[in-house]
C-alpha cells in the first residue's frame, strides 16, 4: 500500500529516474469508472495521463497515480464473457496448451486475474483442476457462481507465499492481460516464480508495445494500464526473478499482442524459433534504443485533429452519429479529443452492466445495441477498433439504411 501510493518518478522495473516524456494526453478520469445516472450532478476526479520512457531498461510506463484498490473496486464494470471473438481466442489457447504440455486431471491450472472464469471454464470442461485469482469482488463472485474455484485477492509475492503454504503449485500458470495492470511489477513477477511448479509453464499475454507505437494505439493508454510492454522488457523482468522465456507467439488480439511462454531458469526446455523471431523484430524497430520511439506524440495530436474534423463535418451536414462499444479505450480517446455528446450523442454496448451508464468525463450515454436499429444513425464510430470485423459483421444490416462505419485508430477513416 505505501509503495503503491508513493509519488516518485522512477521506473517501476529498474528504479532509474524517468526523464523522457513520450506523450501527454492531458487530464483524464479513470477509464472504467462508468458514471451512473444518479451521479450525473457530481464531479469526477481527473488525473494526468502521461506516458514515460525509462532510458535505462526501456519500460514505457505511466507514473503511479492512485492505489489499485480504488480502480478494481466492487463496482468494477468489466466482465470478460461478452465478445465472441475473445472467447474463441480463449478456447483455441486452451486446446493449444493442453495438447502441447500434456495437461490432465493430475495437474493444476492457476490463472491470475481470472475475471468471471471466461478462460478457466474451458480447462474445467476437460477435467483439469483450476484456481482463479481475481481482485474484484463482484467478478470473483460471478466466477464462483459458475462453479469456478476463485480466490478474491490481489496477486503478488505475499499471495504466492500463502498459496504455497496451502499446497498450491501451478503446472500451468496463466497471466493474460494483467501484467500491464500491475503496479508493482517486481513483486508480481516474484510471486509468479514462487507459485510456478518446478517444471511448470507460465504464459503471459500482453498488448505489444511495438503495435502501440506503429499503429498509433494511444487510446490504449489509460490509468489502469501502468506498463506498455515489449519482449525486450519482459525478458529483463523475468530474468530478475529466476524465470526465462522459451517461446513467443504473436497474436492479433487487442490490436497485436504477444504470448510469452516462460519457465524456471534451470528448466532444460529448449528455446523455440518464435523467441528469436520477435527479438529480431523488436531490435529492427529500435525498441531497445531511444530512436525507436520517434514521432509518436506528433501522430497522437494528428489523430485528435482528424477525428474532430470528421465529427464536426458530419454534424454540420446534419448527419446522425453514434458510437459502438464503451471500452476503457473510449474514455481516453473521447476525453483526449474533447468529443462530448454534442458530437457523439450516445454509444451502445452489449454488456448490460454498462447500459444506462455514461462514459467518464465526457458523459456520453451508453445504451443497448437495439438503439441503433431504432434510431438508424448515418455513421457509427467503432470505439473498440480491435473488434472492427466482428462489429461490422453484426451490424451489417445497418448498411441497408445507408449507415457507414468510422474508426479512429490507427488513423481516422470511414470504412467502405
Ligand atoms: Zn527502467
Amino acid at each position: 500500500m505505501t509503495e503503491s501510493t508513493r509519488r516518485t518518478r522512477s521506473c517501476r522495473l529498474c528504479d532509474a529516474g524517468l526523464e523522457t516524456l513520450l506523450c501527454d494526453l492531458g487530464l483524464s478520469p479513470v477509464s472504467n469508472a462508468l458514471v451512473r445516472e444518479e451521479d450525473l450532478e457530481r464531479g469526477e476526479v481527473f488525473h494526468p495521463l502521461k506516458l514515460w520512457l525509462c532510458e535505462n531498461c526501456k519500460l514505457v510506463q505511466l507514473e503511479e497515480f492512485e492505489p489499485p484498490e480504488a480502480i478494481f473496486d466492487h463496482d468494477y464494470a468489466y466482465f470478460s464473457s461478452y465478445a465472441d471473438s475473445w472467447l474463441a481466442h480463449c478456447r483455441r489457447y486452451v486446446a493449444h496448451v493442453v495438447e502441447r504440455f500434456g495437461l490432465g486431471a493430475e495437474h493444476r491450472v492457476v490463472e491470475i486475474a481470472s475475471n468471471d472464469g471466461y478462460l478457466l471454464q474451458y480447462f474445467l470442461e476437460r477435467g483439469i483442476p483450476v484456481l482463479g485469482i481475481e481482485p474484484a469482488a463482484n467478478v470473483a463472485e460471478a466466477a464462483r457462481a459458475k462453479g469456478i474455484p476463485t480466490e478474491q485477492c490481489f496477486f503478488g509475492a505475499a499471495t504466492a507465499q500463502r498459496l504455497l503454504a496451502e499446497g498450491v503449485r501451478a503446472d500451468l500458470l496463466v497471466a493474460n492481460n494483467v501484467l500491464a495492470h500491475v503496479p508493482r511489477l517486481n513483486d508480481f513477477a516474484a510471486g509468479l516464480a514462487l507459485v510456478l511448479a518446478p517444471r511448470g509453464v507460465l504464459t503471459v499475454e500482453f498488448p505489444h508495445l511495438l503495435e502501440l507505437l506503429r499503429n498509433n494505439q494511444f487510446d490504449t493508454i489509460y490509468h489502469e494500464h501502468f506498463s506498455y510492454l515489449s519482449l525486450f522488457v519482459v525478458e529483463q523482468l523475468f530474468e530478475r526473478h529466476g524465470l526465462r522465456v522459451f517461446d513467443v507467439q504473436q497474436l492479433p488480439t487487442h490490436g497485436g499482442s504477444l504470448r510469452v511462454f516462460a519457465c524456471h531458469r534451470d528448466d532444460p526446455r529448449p528455446e523455440e524459433p518464435g523467441l528469436a523471431a520477435v527479438r529480431r523484430l523488436e531490435r529492427a524497430a529500435g525498441i531497445d534504443t531511444h530512436a525507436g520511439y520517434g514521432d509518436f506524440s506528433r501522430r497522437v495530436v494528428e489523430t485528435k485533429l482528424a477525428l474532430l474534423e470528421t465529427l464536426i463535418a458530419l454534424h454540420r451536414q446534419g448527419l446522425r452519429v453514434c458510437g459502438y462499444g464503451a471500452p476503457a479505450k473510449a474514455t481516453t480517446l473521447l476525453n483526449y479529443c474533447g468529443v462530448g455528446p454534442e458530437l457523439l450523442p450516445f454509444t451502445v454496448d452489449r454488456s448490460p452492466q454498462k447500459q444506462g451508464r455514461y462514459i467518464p468525463g465526457v458523459r456520453i450515454p451508453i445504451r443497448a445495441p437495439q438503439e441503433i436499429d431504432r434510431l438508424r444513425p448515418d455513421r457509427i464510430l467503432i470505439l473498440p477498433w480491435n473488434l472492427t470485423d466482428e462489429i461490422t459483421a453484426q451490424l451489417d444490416h445497418a448498411r441497408r439504411w445507408g449507415a457507414r462505419f468510422v474508426v479512429a485508430i490507427p488513423r481516422v477513416r470511414t470504412l467502405p
